[in-house]
């Protein structure tokens, strides 16, 4: 097909209308710049707010509620077994999509951003095709986001689903096997758990969410072992059969240096899998080759500071350009790169991206990681303060936490923080202004921090760095 490019050119053209592609939009707009945001789906918002973040922060909200009414039978206070209405549950969900999906629409007329429904294409170094229509641009910033990974095996049967499909909440599945224990999983694992499903998890490395510090997630290992049918690591599923009677999945236990050992847990029947195995980059089938743009052998575009790719005028940004693969991330990069083709000297020089798991506990983690300081032979010390000693936790029924500290011993800077208990998400933001401003340890215990709260602990744990808490007993340091 030919495509006749138009002469006018417009300003910018934003592949993609997830958190980085509309931040970006919008951020290019109020600059002054005429802005054309291109989208394959019929709603703004992209993966996080239509099949991601938000609808599973509304089950996860629902979830929260079964699991406190579920434990607070134990102090005195009984509701009765959840009764779960899905329709009420996905309408829930829902509205809160279609809010934030009308609003992000809403807010590009206000913008005069032009939203264009189709696939984008690039058919030269200045000219997209989206669906037979032809647009000229000066700038683009690639924002098309990632897909989930799948594993080759699996069969083609409804009852295996990817978080899209996990999160359409088709059913309460009776077994329901987790492939793959990272943050996806673990979320999913946290709503259909909540639900009343008997979840299984099946994790290839020897922790759930790997690259996380293994203090940080073993209360959530503890109150998912207990609560759960199994949690195999360091375990691959080899096959899934499609029966009438339920999936049948066989399993492998991985050795030491990663081949399968012929071992591991006996072959079990769920109603349903969830694969969630991680996510690839789009950016393979952006025809990027015609612009100029390299893309590499995974589907991801490499940038500069600026967010600038190989070709100086074209931009990426998000999930596409690396991990860590969140919204916040993308977010950021997507002002940068409108802020650079605005014409100002900025770049993306984030100290700290922080990481959260919202499961129960939460795990929440920025900066420096132990894991990360003896890969790369950082000197640090750690000062942790256990939430069974936090007022509020314990007023909670929920003392399942720890709050820790990394703190560089000569300079007291705080490198890294780690979170695990209720409301971990929200507590982190904290540690990422402080170590934004370079923070000492001090800087956080002198900090007056309401009490009583959870909030607390963060200060706690600068004062053990600091060694004048007086929560816990710290043992004297002997004189050497
Ligand atoms: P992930 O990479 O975080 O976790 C996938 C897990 O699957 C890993 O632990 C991996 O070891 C395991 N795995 C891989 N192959 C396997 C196999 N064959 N058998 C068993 N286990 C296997 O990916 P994810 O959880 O799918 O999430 C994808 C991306 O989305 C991540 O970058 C994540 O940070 C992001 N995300 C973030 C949030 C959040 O911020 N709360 C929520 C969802 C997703």
């Amino acid at each position: 097909m030919r495509v006749e490019v138009p002469d006018d050119r417009v300003g910018v053209v934003v592949l993609g209308a997830g958190p980085g592609g509309y931040t970006a939009a919008f951020r290019a707009a109020d600059l002054g710049l005429e802005v054309v945001l291109v989208e394959r789906y019929e709603r703004l918002g992209g993966v996080c707010l239509n099949v991601g973040c938000i609808p599973s922060k509304a089950l996860l909200h629902l979830a929260k509620v079964v699991a406190e009414a579920e434990a607070s039978a134990g102090h005195g206070l009984s509701f009765g077994a959840a009764e779960v209405d899905l329709d009420g549950v996905r309408a829930f969900k829902d509205a809160a999509v279609t809010q934030l999906t009308e609003g992000l629409a809403g807010l590009a007329k206000r913008r005069k951003v032009k939203v264009v429904h189709g696939e984008a294409r690039f058919t030269g170094p200045n000219a997209l095709d989206v669906g037979g229509t032809a647009i000229a641009f000066d700038h683009a910033i690639i924002a098309s986001g990632s897909h989930a990974s799948t594993l080759p095996f699996l069969p083609d049967d409804a009852r295996v689903m990817d978080s899209t499909g996990a999160l359409e909440l088709p059913d309460v599945p009776g077994r329901l096997l987790v492939i793959g224990g990272g943050i996806i999983g673990l979320e999913m694992a946290t709503v259909y758990d909540a639900m009343g499903s008997q979840v299984s998890i099946v994790e290839l490395a020897d922790q759930l969410i790997p690259g996380c510090d293994p203090d940080l997630v073993k209360p959530l290992a503890a109150r998912i072992a207990e609560r759960y049918a199994a949690i195999h690591l360091e375990t691959s599923v080899t096959a899934v059969e499609a029966q009438d009677d339920g999936l049948h999945v066989t399993f492998d236990t991985r050795s030491p240096s990663g081949s399968g050992t012929g071992g591991g847990p006996d072959p079990s029947v769920f109603d349903r899998v969830l694969v969630a195995v991680g996510r690839r980059p789009n950016g393979a089938d952006l025809g990027a080759d015609a612009a100029g743009v390299e893309v590499d052998e995974w589907g991801f575009i490499r940038v500069d500071a600026q967010q600038r790719t190989n070709v100086p005028h074209i931009f990426a940004i998000g999930d596409v350009v690396g991990e860590p693969m969140l919204a916040h991330k993308a977010t950021h990069e997507g002002v940068v790169a409108a802020e650079v083709i605005s014409g100002l000297d900025v770049c993306f020089d984030a100290k700290a991206i922080p990481s959260v798991a919202y499961t129960d506990p939460e795990i929440a983690w920025t900066g420096l990681t132990e894991t990360r300081a003896r890969q790369e032979g950082v000197e640090y010390e750690t000062a942790a303060f256990p939430w069974a000693a936090s007022g509020r936790a314990l007023a909670n029924g929920r003392p399942d936490g720890t709050t820790k500290l990394l703190v560089d011993p000569a300079t007291r800077r705080v490198l890294g923080a780690g979170i695990t208990g209720t409301g971990a998400g929200d507590l982190i933001a904290e540690a990422v202004l402080a170590l934004e401003m370079g923070a000492v340890a001090e800087d956080i215990a002198l900090a007056v921090h309401p009490h009583p709260t959870l909030s607390e602990t963060l200060g706690f744990a600068a004062e053990v760095a600091e060694r004048t808490v007086t929560d816990i007993f710290l043992p004297r340091r002997r004189k050497t």
